[in-house]
């Protein structure tokens, strides 16, 4: 145990690495400090991230789909967009989920210090919040879990009208033009928001597809369902430059694809990426070791290069994802309170919540054919599905490999709507090393989208004889 003034446990970063850390080592006995330069817990993900945008998704899926009733003969007026009213919803949300955590900090008796916290020795943190006020925090071991931010481009000009993702999540206004910089999964979410609000899109992405990690045969899914979104899609292609006019932001392009004017946009969305904040914490004064792109390496206990100063989340490397961050936390909290836990995920499920979902986890096919790995493949298109067609969304598909010998599962991919509800059982499925027969024979709830996991083992089996 600490003396008064002094922590077992220090936790840097508030985020779901830094929260699920500290709320484990105080379950396990031990005095926890948890500092955060914002003024609400939660981190990226709650306050920016994850959980903002998956509100303004669904409004922007449900007034989609109300769109789409008039196919079911039921139709609506025009939709009229109170902007103030959509933005007070997803900050209502946002502030459900954070005032709870503080709550969880304070049940815990999880002390937590607002302020940028620095490293000045192995065993002490400095705290200095906006007022000027400083102190100095003495801890026993230290949990670093500062995250990452979003990369910003050189070249783009500073004005209110270009945005990373956490300006595109105030909704300030509805672009009648929108550029979206980067096809990824944040950069595509946002512009799925966008689009549902009556924003024409184009999107720029340097490598030759859309949202890169997943399958292509899910992209072309997507890139089918979303054609109606876009304006222009440049592949291969890149943003050179830009200037703010009183008319727009004029983005100049290079590559392939790339218009040979400039284009003009109400709004550009930079989404190119995340970089960790491991070079802002002054780690080197604890001895802990930062690489150039400023990640801090861990084994698989989240140990730094200093025993008693681990490290977890964004800021250890990809995947850059909460779910990741969660379990990391849990592994550093146990292993300081005397525990022999190990981050040991055989996989880490990806998810697009974007109109259909893009759900993927383990080897992928893509990576199966690259590496030559012989695999059983069992596909269940959901054209078949009694589900998704009753639901009028049968444009999706489940796909499941095998070990071609040992018939294991070893990767899943899905696109369709809940394909991120979906996956779930596949990355169990993975870890508990199931097999086709296992996942076949588990009796599914029909009708459900769910059991189109079932039917896609049955069809790698060679039993799927019916349709459900
Ligand atoms: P963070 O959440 O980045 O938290 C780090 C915290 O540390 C921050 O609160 C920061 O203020 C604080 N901090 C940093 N330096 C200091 C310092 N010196 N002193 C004090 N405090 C400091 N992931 C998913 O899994 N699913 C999603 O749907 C998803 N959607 C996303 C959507 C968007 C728009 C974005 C940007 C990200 C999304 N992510 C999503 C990624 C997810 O947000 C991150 O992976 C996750 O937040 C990482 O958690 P973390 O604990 O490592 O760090």
């Amino acid at each position: 145990g600490a003396a008064d003034g002094e922590y077992d446990v220090l936790v840097l970063g508030a985020g779901p690495g830094g929260y699920s850390a500290a709320f484990r080592a105080a379950d396990l006995g031990l005095k926890v400090v948890l500092v955060e330069r914002y003024a609400t817990l939660g981190g990226v993900c709650l306050n920016v991230g994850c959980i903002p945008s998956k509100a303004l998704l669904h409004t922007a899926a449900v007034l989609e789909e109300a769109k789409s009733l008039s196919s079911h003969g039921i139709s609506f007026g025009e939709p009229k967009i109170d902007l103030d009213a959509v933005r007070a919803y997803k900050d209502g949300v946002v502030s459900k989920l954070t005032g709870g955590l503080a709550g969880m900090a304070r049940a815990r008796k999880v002390t937590v210090v607002t302020g940028v916290g620095q490293f000045v020795d192995p065993h002490h943190v400095s705290v200095n919040d906006d007022k000027g006020q400083s102190q100095t925090i003495k801890f026993g071991s230290a949990i670093i879990a500062a995250g990452s931010q979003s990369v910003k481009l050189p070249f783009l000009p500073d004005d209110s009208r270009v945005v990373d993702s956490t300006g595109a999540l105030l909704l300030s206004s509805i672009p009648k033009k929108m550029l979206i910089v980067g096809g990824g999964i944040i950069g595509l979410e946002m512009g799925t928001v966008y689009s549902a609000l009556g924003s024409r899109l184009d999107v720029v992405e340097m490598q030759s597809g859309l949202m890169q990690g997943a399958d292509r045969d899910l992209v072309k899914v997507w890139d089918k369902m979303n054609a109606k979104r876009f304006d222009n899609i440049m592949l291969d292609t890149k943003t050179v430059g830009a200037e703010a006019r009183d008319d727009g932001i004029w983005v100049s392009f290079e590559g392939k694809n790339a218009p040979k004017e400039a284009q003009r946009y109400d709004l550009v969305l930079q989404a190119v990426g995340r970089v960790p904040n491991g070079k802002k914490i002054a780690a080197d004064k604890a001895g802990v070791s930062v690489t150039e792109r400023g990640f801090i390496e861990v084994d698989k206990q989240m140990r730094t290069n200093v025993a008693h100063i681990y490290a977890i989340g964004d800021i250890v490397g990809q995947p850059m994802l909460a779910h990741k961050a969660v379990h990391e936390g849990h592994v550093a909290a146990e292993v300081i309170a005397g525990q022999k836990s190990f981050f040991d995920a055989r996989v880490i499920p990806s998810v697009a919540y974007t109109d259909p979902e893009v759900a993927w986890v383990g080897l992928t096919e893509d990576e199966a054919k690259s590496q030559d790995i012989a695999v059983e493949r069992g596909v269940f298109p959901w054209a078949a599905s009694g589900r998704a067609i009753a639901n009028g969304r049968d444009e999706g598909f489940t796909k499941l490999l095998f070990d071609a010998t040992t018939h294991r599962v070893l990767g899943g991919a899905i696109v369709g709507t809940h394909a991120g509800d979906l996956i779930g059982e596949v990355a169990l499925a993975i870890e508990m090393g199931a097999d086709a027969v296992d996942i076949g024979k588990t009796i599914h709830p029909h009708p459900t989208l769910g059991e189109s996991i079932g039917m896609a083992a049955e069809v790698a089996e060679g039993s799927c004889t019916d349709l459900p």
